[in-house]
């Protein structure tokens, strides 16, 4: 049998796309197989092979072959990563990982936006604005200047870290604080904060404040939808006691620490704690599975359980060896159990949604590992512009009753400032156990608030209606 050229050529071609495919397979597979610390061991000793044990006619084919099944591998990804994106876009993907942004990355972006508005010349409205927009436009929670040195330095907190971003004269500090106070409504040298939403039942905003004495004046602009979460855990208003049991487990490296409480309280603990976790352990691996992502953490390595089975997925992340395994809206027994046992070796945080009570008996059935219960309740703040005192109402027999006194009350009408609601903003109580010396202390917590007239009696009340 005899093959024509054009046989013979068709014939060639298939050959060399079949003995790419199996070179481009064979990269895969080492690059699937191989993890980080292999790969590069890898490459060492394929390397030294080639230049000390391969002395031979093929090596001047097996590079041309290497080269050439790199490029095939370059073409194949092309579209690969296009029909990659359209899955994801399309939400096809079975679970989703969180983008790889950095704060750095965050910090130099917003550098270049305000890079071109901080000259002498710049007129304060636009810098006001430069200053607004970089911070909705990159997601920051927070900018932050402080005034009383020569160059005044603009703070960026993202991500829960704090970079500095830009710096100005005095003259436009200055400049810069008439406007805002202009737009606040306030005096020259005056103190004070505006709100502004986008609609007025948004809970995402933005907030203006400045705070002010005689040498040097500070100005927060806060995008308020991420502010919670982006409180890192020094700032979460803990009380030493709390953190003791909390800071005895994060230092011994493993147990259950089990988070209780409503869905916000979970998660802004919790995200509070993963950052201690990275800034206290550079280099370790954080991992959480979660029932939504609201905000993205670039230490954390995110996964959404979605429709699958979450004992599986999790039993895949832990044998990703993590040195912290955050779990926040999930649940099931025999999921549990096996963080339960995950617990001798590691840390887990786990998250559980409900009553003091009802939590704590929970956790201290199904985790014998526990090594911190903390339980937290976000109360809403009163509108220090509105408030004023009244009298005594009937909550107060019952803190009398703790043996707890309560020397002032305060109730917030509602201004323009707070939208006519009287309040602005959280604070939390925390309790690590639901026996009866805790409740006392929740009292004790709660009657500090009151007197200093952070927050309302009725808020108060419904906060302990949930200790059973
Ligand atoms: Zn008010």
């Amino acid at each position: 049998m005899s093959l024509s050229e054009a046989g013979a050529r068709r014939l060639s071609r298939y050959l060399l796309i079949c003995a790419l495919g199996v070179l481009t397979l064979g990269f895969f597979a080492i690059g699937l197989a191989a993890r980080p610390g292999d790969g590069a061991e890898l490459r060492l000793a394929l390397s030294w092979y080639v230049v000390h044990q391969l002395q031979s006619p093929l090596l001047l084919p097996l590079l041309i072959a290497t080269a050439m099944a790199t490029t095939a591998l370059f073409v194949v990804m092309l579209p690969a990563q296009r029909a990659f994106r359209r899955a994801k876009q399309r939400g096809a993907l079975p679970e989703q990982t969180s983008s790889a942004f950095e704060p750095q990355d965050v910090a130099r972006e917003a550098r270049g936006m305000l890079e071109p508005w901080l000259s002498e010349s710049t007129d304060p409205t636009r810098l006001a604005d430069a200053l607004f927009g970089t911070l909705v436009d990159i997601g920051g929670s927070r900018l932050r200047l402080v005034g009383g040195s020569p160059r005044v330095a603009i703070e960026l907190s993202a991500a829960m870290e704090r970079h500095r971003v830009g710096e100005l004269s005095q003259a436009s500090y200055r400049r810069l604080l008439d406007h805002l106070r202009e737009l606040l409504g306030l005096a020259r040298d005056g103190a004070g904060w505006i709100e502004f939403h986008g609609r007025p039942d948004a809970s995402e905003g933005l907030r203006i404040a400045i705070d002010s004495d005689e040498q040097s004046a500070t100005v927060l602009i806060e995008s308020s939808r991420l502010r919670p979460f982006a409180w890192p855990l020094t700032e979460q208003g803990l009380p030493a006691a709390r953190l003791t049991p909390l800071a005895a487990a994060l230092s011994h490296n493993k147990g259950v620490v089990v988070l209780a409480g409503a869905d916000l309280d979970l998660m802004v603990l919790g995200y509070a704690i993963a950052h201690h976790f990275h800034a206290t352990r550079p280099g370790s691996r954080i991992v959480s599975l979660e029932r939504d992502v609201p905000l993205a953490l670039p230490y954390v390595d995110q996964h959404v359980v979605g429709r699958a089975d979450p004992g599986r997925v999790c039993r895949s992340l832990i044998d990703r060896g993590p040195d912290l395994m955050l779990m926040r809206g999930i649940g099931g027994d025999s999921l549990l159990r096996e963080l339960d046992d995950c617990a001798k070796k590691r840390l887990v945080v786990f998250c559980m949604r409900g009553r003091l009570e009802r939590t704590a008996r929970r956790a201290s059935a199904h985790f014998t590992n526990l090594s911190a219960f903390i339980w937290r309740r976000s109360l809403r703040r009163l509108c220090d512009r509105c408030r004023t005192t009244v009298a005594a109402p009937a909550l107060s027999d019952e803190f009398a009753r703790r043996g707890v006194t309560v020397s002032a009350w305060y109730e917030a009408q509602g201004c323009q400032a707070c939208r006519g609601r009287g309040f602005h903003g959280f604070t939390a109580i925390y309790a690590n156990a639901a026996d009866s010396e805790d409740a006392s202390d929740l009292y004790r917590q709660c009657a500090v608030l009151l007197e200093q007239g952070v927050v309302s009696a009725a808020e108060v009340k419904s906060a302990l209606g949930e200790l059973r």
